[in-house]
């Protein structure tokens, strides 16, 4: 998961990028006000709080560069500095919004969503079954949090959180029922601070 920060660093240098798959999702970035010609940033990705990654990205008229350092299996580091293009296609109640397109030669998809690991890639090339395991595991760790608010009798739903304990349910059985909400509660809340960081944006500036 990613956020947005300062661009202020040398292009590549001493941004790591681990071996596994990260999103670049244009939307947010356009959301974020950042896909003005350019602009600068980081993009940083964290899990269960911790960064894991980032990227340098700069704007350009038509594209996006990306520059990064990627560990090889033998342990040593590759420099890369991979343009993507944009493409902007108008929204049927006006504005318009922005696409990646996938930079492998014999794909050229429109997509909104890279996956990044060596290189940022459409789901299709990084041959991926991953978004949609990820999106299963979100979902049940978000379902697990209302089925037990909904034994208690609360409002179902993640940010309506713990409530009273009911009436009629024996104190025992509360303590013991209320630790399982915890445990759930905190499972989800992992997910719930990786998909906030995604969206902290800290600064940009222009070139
Ligand atoms: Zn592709």
């Amino acid at each position: 998961m990613g956020g947005f920060g300062s661009g202020r660093q040398e292009m590549g240098r001493d941004r790591k990028f681990p071996d596994e798959f990260f999103r670049l999702d244009i939307r947010c970035c356009h959301r974020e006000g950042v896909l003005k010609a350019g602009n600068q940033f980081v993009m940083k990705w964290s899990r269960a709080g911790k960064e894991v990654a980032s990227i340098e990205v700069e704007v350009r008229a038509d594209d996006l560069v990306l520059s990064y350092r990627h560990k090889k299996a033998d342990g040593g580091w590759t420099e890369i500095r991979s343009p993507i293009r944009l493409d902007w296609t108008r929204c049927p109640f006006g504005g318009s919004r922005p696409w990646l397109i996938c930079p492998s030669p014999t794909c050229e998809r429109r997509v909104a969503i890279l996956y990044g690991k060596e290189l940022f890639l459409c789901r299709q090339c990084q041959k991926l079954v991953y978004e949609s395991q990820y999106e299963l595991a979100d979902a049940r760790a978000f379902r697990k949090v209302e089925r037990l608010q909904q034994r208690f009798g609360w409002a179902p739903g993640f940010f309506f959180g713990a409530g009273e304990r009911p009436k009629g349910m024996h104190h025992q059985t509360f303590v013991r029922r209320h630790e399982e909400y915890e445990t759930a509660f905190k499972e989800a809340k992992v997910l719930v601070d990786d998909s906030l960081a995604l969206l902290n944006w800290l600064s940009t500036h222009p070139c």
